[in-house]
């Protein structure tokens, strides 16, 4: 048994248009779910993918309205990074973020810079024979598009407590300099750690939890295996779009192993999604209270938008 690399990442936004504007306008992902928050359904969820909602490609936001921001710290992830097909794709992400206003540090080979809440993000040249997973953008050319996640960085004040936990209880396979790859039968990512004493403050511009990606089949005995490694999983939460457990690895980055599929189609058409408030069967009763209450979002593929 493999986990297929990450299935998504979840962080927090305190400006929810914003956050549409940048992660779907700046950054050209396709908001393919507008949802509620399932513990507080008066703040949305917010998942931003490919053109299909594929995992591996799909960053999540809940919002928190008006959160102070945090700084990551041990026991958090810090940085972010999505693959690009070239150098050129990392010259033209270089001047598009400049244009609007971001600053990015370029190296060969990768690009660094960070959300308007301080997220750290990077795009890596990365070759790879797993499936390319981009969204489609008027104003991005699809071969210098955003091509799913590569890697999350964490920091922990001792990165060898997690070892065997991570080895032994999920199979993650030791690569070069403090990173570990998964790698199933569709898809891989890496995980790393960074050294980092200082506890970190959850808030906007920070990750909640990276999500592994496991077969539908499967996910029941990843919960057995974590178990048996010493963790503590939470029960199976049926998510609607996909199945979840929730557990700390010993460095304590809250990770979550969810499963691939149902999906995004589940409860509105492939060339439909993310346009209207999507409610789990449970919430969806509530739609007349929340709609009033839930900030308005621009959209981010309206026809008419201007220059
Ligand atoms: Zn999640």
């Amino acid at each position: 048994m493999r986990l297929e690399g990450i299935h998504h990442i979840t962080a927090i936004t305190a400006d929810a248009p914003r956050n549409v504007d940048f992660y779907a306008r700046v950054l050209g992902l396709r908001l393919v779910k507008k949802t509620v928050n399932q513990d507080d359904p008066t703040v949305y969820h917010l998942f931003y993918a490919d053109e299909l909602g594929s995992p591996g490609s799909d960053i999540t936001f809940f919002e928190y309205p008006g959160a102070r921001r945090g700084r990551a710290g041990a026991g958090m992830v810090h940085r972010i990074l999505w693959r690009v097909a070239s150098e050129d794709a990392l010259d033209f992400w270089e001047e598009r973020l400049r244009k609007e206003g971001f600053e990015a540090a370029r190296e060969p080979g990768r690009l660094r810079f960070s959300d308007f809440e301080g997220l750290n993000l990077e795009l890596a040249v990365v070759e790879t024979d797993d499936a390319v997973l981009i969204a489609e953008h008027p104003e991005i050319p699809a071969e210098l598009a955003l091509q799913g996640f590569d890697a999350v960085r964490a920091y922990s004040a001792e990165p060898e407590a997690s070892r065997r936990f991570l080895e032994e209880g999920l199979a993650f396979k030791p690569a070069d300099e403090g990173a570990y790859e998964l790698r199933g039968e569709e898809r891989g990512s890496f995980y790393t750690y960074d050294q980092a004493r200082e506890r970190g403050i959850g808030g906007a511009g920070t990750v909640h939890h990276v999500a592994w990606a496991s077969p539908q089949e499967e996910h029941e005995a990843w919960r057995q295996r974590v178990l048996e490694a010493g963790g503590s999983p939470t029960p199976v939460i049926d998510r609607f779009y996909f199945r979840s457990i929730y557990f700390r690895e010993p460095s304590g980055v809250l990770f979550e192993i969810a499963t691939i599929g149902p999906g995004f189609t589940t409860d509105e058409p492939l060339e439909h999604l993310g346009e209207r408030l999507s409610l789990p069967p449970a919430f969806e009763h509530l739609r007349d209270q929340l709609e009033p209450v839930l900030t308005p979002l621009p959209d981010p593929r309206a026809r008419e938008s201007v220059g």
